[in-house]
């Protein structure tokens, strides 16, 4: 038997129900802060990613699905949705608007990674990206939003972590403090640390192995090297969190994966994951759009891993309710059957969730599936009842029966029966 591949894996009903319930929740809350969705191609050139997310993060060096298409062109399945966006905004010169551009998408991404609990090869996020604008308020706006919507779909215990990593002009400096720092202990780190210590030695504060741990917490801190610029920034940025109450937790170890982050930094995480498991991860990459050949751009943005949300969310423990008929159209006989089911069409017309029983039964078996379904009524749809236009409508919660012609089914099931 062909099975899902490993890493990825179906979401069946009433679980998808669960899913469209955060998705719908997600869109209300962004659109109510003016974002808008992008819906971007799910793969890409492979350099897009390679510059973008960087050659030397774990998401390039080792987890993207990249193939040669059949011109020989290098192409990627998206490992993450910034880079596609930014690339959007330069593709379609949306520089030239002076309005800030407000995005986001929801989505399939893609990586190669070890399968651990609540992650998969084939995964999704909802991520939202802010475009020509460095005010640290909208910073504290995304991060509100985002307080809403976890609020909303029940996931609760989050603490937020904030940091900055400064600027091109600020954190070469703290770069030399740091390799020197990093070149007396360099022995005691995991080889990926090693290896980033040469190549980008920021990333390995963003080391996740529990052993390079307390050596990373002895290096020194970014903070203390922000010139006033960022440092300002920073300070207004944390003023606009605690004037909104949203209690934060400054981690000068909080770099993101990715190269192409400037000053604001933050992540969400649970208690329900674990201190390593963010659920939200952001942060501000001014730097990107030139990476990705375009004009200098300012941008700032989040993604969220939604197995990991839908995981947390006590939308997991309500009953679906998407499934539920509110009418189950229980036809006897096949010449019955093919009326019953133009008569179910009209119903759906009127906006009546209706359920159509196709296979040959009795009227007791019909009856006992409408109530497995739950189904709110039943219509029975025999040839008598086709003869005398008079049809027998049973509400389920209480077993009452009516006789109702076709016509009136859609007013009585609206007007309570
Ligand atoms: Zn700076
Ligand atoms: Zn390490």
């Amino acid at each position: 038997m062909i099975k899902a591949i490993k890493g990825t894996r179906d979401i069946l009903p009433p679980e998808s129900a669960v899913w469209n319930r955060v998705e719908e929740t997600a869109r209300e809350v962004l659109s109510v802060y003016g974002f808008s969705e992008i819906r971007t191609p799910v793969f890409e050139s492979t350099e897009l990613f390679a510059r973008g997310v960087g050659a030397d993060t774990d998401i390039v060096a080792k987890e993207m699905y990249t193939f040669d298409d059949r011109d020989s062109r290098s192409l990627t399945l998206r490992p993450e949705g910034t880079a596609s966006v930014v690339r959007a905004y330069l593709e379609h010169q949306l520089h030239r608007d002076p309005q800030i551009w407000k995005v986001y998408y929801l989505g399939p991404m893609f990586r190669r990674e070890r399968p651990q609990k609540g992650r998969f090869r084939q995964f999704h996020q909802l991520g939202a990206e802010v475009l020509g604008s460095d005010h640290p308020a909208i910073e504290a706006e995304v991060i509100e939003l985002l307080q809403l919507f976890l609020d909303r779909i029940g996931v609760g215990e989050t603490e937020l972590l904030v940091n900055s990593i400064g600027c091109g002009h600020c954190r070469p400096g703290f770069l030399r403090k740091l390799q020197v720092a990093l070149s007396e202990i360099e022995d005691r780190l995991c080889q990926d640390c090693r290896r980033r210590c040469r190549s980008n030695p920021l990333r390995v504060l963003d080391c996740k192995r529990e052993a390079c741990q307390p050596v990373i917490e002895r290096l020194p801190s970014i903070l203390e090297f922000l010139d006033e610029p960022c440092r300002l920034h920073f300070d207004r940025f944390l003023g606009y969190l605690e004037r909104r109450d949203i209690g934060f937790r400054i981690v000068p170890r909080l770099v993101r994966g990715l190269d192409y982050y400037t000053r604001t930094t933050f992540e969400i995480t649970s208690r329900g994951l674990g201190a390593q498991n963010a659920l939200v991860g952001g942060g501000r990459y001014d730097g990107l759009a030139e990476v990705l050949g375009g004009q200098p751009t300012q941008g700032f943005g989040f993604a969220l891993g939604l197995e990991r949300v839908i995981l947390l969310s006590r939308q997991g423990d309500r009953p679906a309710s998407a499934g539920q008929p509110q009418l189950f159209v229980a036809p006897l006989g096949e010449p019955a059957l093919d009326r019953a089911s133009l008569m179910a069409r009209e119903f759906r017309r009127q906006g009546i969730h209706c359920f159509m029983d196709f296979a040959p039964r009795s009227l007791k078996s019909a009856l006992r599936l409408a109530n497995k379904l739950q189904a709110g009524h039943v219509l029975i749809v025999g040839e008598n009842e086709l003869k005398t236009g008079q049809f027998p409508l049973k509400r389920m919660r209480d077993g009452r029966q009516i006789l109702v012609s076709e016509t009136e089914v859609v007013s009585r099931l609206e007007n309570g029966f």
